[in-house]
């Protein structure tokens, strides 16, 4: 019996809000479906390479690792319940795992799906947000039909090579048809996608499930980039994705 006033998740979020909210998915396979974040505290990696004017932290999501909320099981569920949040999940809104990177504590995370479960007798739609460098538990996919939305990060990203590229966790991605998005920063990030994952066979990645994204903090940086990387897409035949969330609120949290 999971003690549902102990345990707890950190989850991130400024002046001890935790980042917990109903927006639509702004990227990927998903864009555009109403979901549920619940951005969890934490990261592996540091994205420094993605500074930019209007990017100064380099990580869009920097809040994950800087402000950190203790958040008991049963104070997410009141959470929840008092903002209908649990009504969307029944109705078919995603349940987006994200971060940070979300792996980083997946333990306390399937200790709390278990939790969730329990209390409220249905399995919301599970789709996780990860950088790609942890394997997932099985558990994940055989027990809560979970899904995975993958955003590896490329040489530009500014951290070192044994910390972004894992191809062992990529391949698992693969075999059970995650998406993979890529935050095109500069044309070389193209020969690297092809070369590391597209092409290396221990990784191989299928061209319908790659998204080409630009890198951007704001709604006019990505009006500035996007039409390149809109015809990069084209050009390598995989799929293009705005940053939605940049075009219609021109901010990247807890919109
Ligand atoms: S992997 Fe994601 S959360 Fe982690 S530092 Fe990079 S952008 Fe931020």
């Amino acid at each position: 019996m999971i003690d549902c006033d102990k345990e707890y998740l950190l989850l991130a979020g400024e002046n001890g809000e935790p980042e917990v909210f109903y927006t639509i998915e702004g990227e990927g396979a998903f864009i555009g479906q109403p979901s549920v974040f619940l951005r969890l505290f934490g990261c592996n990696l540091t994205c420094s390479g993605f500074i930019s004017e209007d990017s100064p932290y380099g990580c869009d999501s920097y809040i994950s690792w800087s402000k950190k909320n203790k958040v008991t099981f049963n104070e997410l569920f009141k959470l929840l319940d008092d903002n209908n949040y649990i009504e969307r999940l029944k109705q078919g809104a995603i349940f987006k795992y994200t971060g940070g990177e979300p792996m980083v504590r997946q333990g306390q995370l399937l200790k709390f799906t278990e939790a969730f479960v329990d209390h409220y007798k249905f399995i919301p739609r599970i789709d996780f947000e990860t950088n790609a460098t942890i394997q997932p538990d099985e558990e994940w996919v055989n027990k809560w039909n979970a899904t995975f939305t993958t955003s590896p990060k490329l040489t530009t990203n500014g951290d070192p090579e044994n910390k972004t590229y894992k191809p062992a966790v990529l391949k698992w991605h693969v075999d059970h048809g995650s998406g993979f998005k890529f935050v095109i920063n500069v044309a070389e990030d193209i020969e690297e996608i092809w070369r590391k994952y597209v092409e290396d066979p221990a990784v191989g990645v299928p061209l319908d499930r790659i998204w080409f994204m630009p890198c951007c903090g704001s709604r006019a940086e990505h009006q500035e980039k996007v039409y390149a990387v809109a015809e990069y897409a084209k050009a390598m035949n995989v799929n293009f994705s705005p940053r939605l969330h940049l075009v219609i609120w021109d901010k990247a949290l807890r919109v």
